[in-house]
């Protein structure tokens, strides 16, 4: 399989920006079994950037581009492509609401020229996510040979390349990747970034490629091999060397999420849990009664919202709430231990907080586990919308159960 890149900008051209994106893509080839025969940089320019794509659909299987995938006049690279293609663009709604949505999280408006940005060709087109930017990336393929469009912030090039474009030559070389999903709570992406930096920039194989969830990062090994056993020494060696950095925070070597390791931890010890929410409203609840098999351990689950209910169902005192109200470290400690003491449970977990929108404490919450060695209460500022709050003190909540039962 012949392979060439083509990176797209004047700026880029002029030499007013380094071309690391070409960099990046150029050293992961080889051991996906491309052969990488030319690079090419070609400035802003329709006719040019139509010469350049044609002549390397004639000589290469697949062309990777980088750049020109941006909202205005002279981002031009899909436009072109699908033009030396022969295919139209057409609008594709599903994109185009989520550039809104992308927009909309963030507190901003989406142009009415981001539209460009969800348009693709309507046949030959698989979309390519990019959930750091409003450019989705694309692959379109006609008579074997595809072409390749990412967009040239490396931020977005980056994560975009290991995940999909990767994959995708693997697939077509016939060579095999292995891959371990690490999953971290605990430690933000830019800190998971720079604590794994020589390792992410060092190495071909494996590759690491960090990507972050809802209060969670993602840190992706992948290795090339021939065998499963080849593979898994590759990859061992630096799933050890990052657990070794990063500790206890690493909660999954396998793409588990929180919940599931919970779930798993609860029915191999044989322990039996319920949980007393007030912000959560049974969202902490339901991550475990999502699961099958959740009634091996799950007793019961309360929504205790107002403050008669902290004190008529959980025997939470009104002394408490007085002094310190319902969103206190006091609070949170006698919602657990009055639910643990209810149910009889080897484990309660107990969240309150203001997840807003109103109010000048939003943000703040409490999440709690009670157990046979007293209560612990986790203090959290959080930050965003409700939703997201709500979602989080859910995943704090899981990661102290997680870790107690993990300290087993
Ligand atoms: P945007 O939506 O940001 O306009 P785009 O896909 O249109 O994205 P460009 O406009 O070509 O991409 O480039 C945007 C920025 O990405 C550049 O200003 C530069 O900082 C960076 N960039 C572009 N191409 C490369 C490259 N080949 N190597 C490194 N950085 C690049
Ligand atoms: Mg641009």
């Amino acid at each position: 399989m012949i392979a060439e890149i083509i990176c797209v900008g004047t700026e880029l051209l002029m030499g007013q920006i380094v071309n690391t994106n070409a960099q990046f893509m150029a050293e992961k080839l080889a051991p996906l079994g491309v052969d990488l025969y030319r690079q090419q940089v070609v400035g802003d320019n329709p006719q040019r950037l139509t010469e350049a794509v044609l002549t390397a659909l004639e000589r290469s299987d697949v062309v990777l581009f980088s750049g020109g995938l941006g909202p205005t006049e002279d981002d031009l690279t899909k436009e072109t492509v699908a033009a030396a293609l022969g295919l139209d663009l057409v609008l594709y709604p599903e994109e185009w609401d989520r550039i809104v949505g992308y927009f909309t999280s963030r507190g901003r408006k989406a142009a009415p020229n981001n539209r460009k940005q969800a348009m693709f060709p309507a046949t030959n087109c698989t979309i390519l996510p990019n959930p750091r930017g409003t450019a989705p990336g694309c692959l379109m393929e006609k008579d074997g040979k595809a072409a390749i469009l990412m967009p040239g912030p490396p931020r977005e090039l980056r994560p975009m390349f290991t995940d999909y474009v990767m994959p995708y030559l693997e697939r077509r070389s016939g060579h095999r990747l292995y891959t371990h999903m690490l999953r971290i709570f605990g430690k933000g992406e830019s800190d998971v970034e720079y604590e794994l930096k020589d390792l992410i920039d060092g190495q071909t194989n494996p590759t690491l490629a960090t990507y972050c969830e809802t209060g969670e990062v993602k840190l992706r090994i992948t290795a090339q091999a021939k065998t499963d056993e080849e593979g898994e020494a590759l990859l061992s060696p630096i799933v050890s060397e990052v657990e070794r950095r990063f500790g206890d925070v690493v909660y999954s070597e396998n793409d588990e999420e929180l919940a599931a390791v919970c779930h798993r931890l609860l029915i191999e010890q044989k322990a039996t849990l319920s949980c007393a929410e007030s912000c959560t409203g049974g969202l902490l609840s339901s991550a475990f009664i999502d699961m099958g098999g959740s009634s091996a351990y799950f007793v019961e689950g309360d929504v205790t919202y107002a403050n008669e209910a902290k004190m008529g169902s959980l025997g939470v005192k009104a002394d408490t709430l007085d002094k310190f109200t319902a969103v206190s470290r006091e609070c949170a400690e006698e919602m657990a231990a009055g639910m643990r003491q209810k149910t009889g449970t080897d484990y309660a977990l107990a969240t309150t907080g203001y997840a807003g929108p109103d109010g000048e404490q939003v943000g703040l919450v409490y999440v709690s586990l009670a157990s046979r060695d007293g209560v612990e209460v986790k203090e959290l500022h959080l930050i965003g919308e409700r939703s997201r709050i709500r979602r989080l003190a859910v995943l704090h909540a899981l990661d102290l159960l997680r870790r107690k039962l993990c300290a087993k």
